[in-house]
């Protein structure tokens, strides 16, 4: 892709991270095969996050692990080329969602983010969602 300019390859880029992401459905799809019940992209809090407990006063965030910089995550590794564009990008990707999170905090949400490397190993996260979020109805 090294002949695309700059600015179409942002574009690309940016349709790549839109919402409904491939991971953001599956988290989705597992969480109602659990029987949970859930609001999806919530425009009425800071960051419009893209799974709301409203009664349990959680939220589930799904991130790409190269767009939210996962922390020593293989697939967060830097491109080769441009390398200093993308992790000044990252950073204040990263940066951004910190905002979101201590706003959203502060207003009493518990929060957890789902990294998108994590639904390789789904008995795990499904652990991990129910602990946080707590048994689901039956
Ligand atoms: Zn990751």
């Amino acid at each position: 892709m090294d002949h695309v300019t700059q600015e179409k390859r942002s574009w690309l880029m940016s349709r790549v991270s839109s919402k409904n992401t491939k991971p953001e459905i599956a988290v989705r799809r597992l969480l109602h095969s659990l029987g949970y019940r859930f609001r999806i992209h919530y425009k009425s809090l800071r960051g419009t996050p893209d799974i709301v407990f409203t009664k349990r006063k959680k939220i589930v965030f799904i991130h790409g692990c190269f767009w939210h910089g996962h922390d020593g995550c293989r697939y967060a590794k830097l491109p080769a080329s441009r390398t200093a564009f993308w992790a000044e990008k990252m950073a204040r990707n990263r940066e951004r969602d910190q905002q979101v999170y201590e706003a959203l905090e502060r207003q009493g949400w518990k929060l957890m983010i789902v990294w998108q490397c994590e639904l390789k190993r789904k008995d795990e996260l499904i652990e991990k969602l129910v602990k946080f979020l707590g048994m689901p109805k039956a």
